[in-house]
């Protein structure tokens, strides 16, 4: 399903309305939920089969599917995923819960390989050095030996 113009604006404005409207703490949007359940659906998964079985699940679904729903608390489209043993992260790729991780460097006070944050390692608060720069480090530090 593709939107155009008007279509698009409206999509826009309600999506601005209910995220403005103070009832989600950690919001997302539902298409990509809905996608998700008319993929399962196409393949022949039933509604009670992902698990939507309870009322308010039944109720708060159809509202998804046809639309009268725009955004979901995150935690609750988790949950519904998680049933169906689905990470969030593969039906909502964009809204990983992290910046791109920085490539891994040495810490000097680990003595060991990090992950960075803002070039610094998170442990020590302490500038890594890229990995690029180990080759040296360790030829000085068997020169030395
Ligand atoms: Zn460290």
């Amino acid at each position: 399903m593709t939107m155009h113009g008007r279509n698009v604006l409206d999509y826009v404005k309600r999506l601005e309305r209910a995220a403005g409207s103070g009832r989600f703490t950690d919001p997302v949007e539902v298409a990509p939920f809905v996608a998700w359940i008319r993929q399962q659906q196409a393949a022949g998964v039933t509604r009670t089969m992902m698990g939507f079985v309870s009322e308010y699940d039944t109720r708060t679904i159809t509202a998804f599917l046809c639309g009268e729903r725009v955004l979901c608390e995150r935690a609750r489209v988790e949950d519904w995923l998680e049933q169906n043993d689905k990470m969030f992260w593969e039906v909502y790729p964009e809204d990983g819960d992290d910046e791109p991780l920085e490539p891994d460097a040495y810490c000097v006070r680990c003595d060991d390989i990090v992950t960075p944050i803002n070039s610094r390692c998170p442990w020590h608060n302490t500038y890594t050095r890229a990995i690029a720069d180990l080759s040296s480090i360790i030829q000085i530090a068997t020169a030395a030996a």
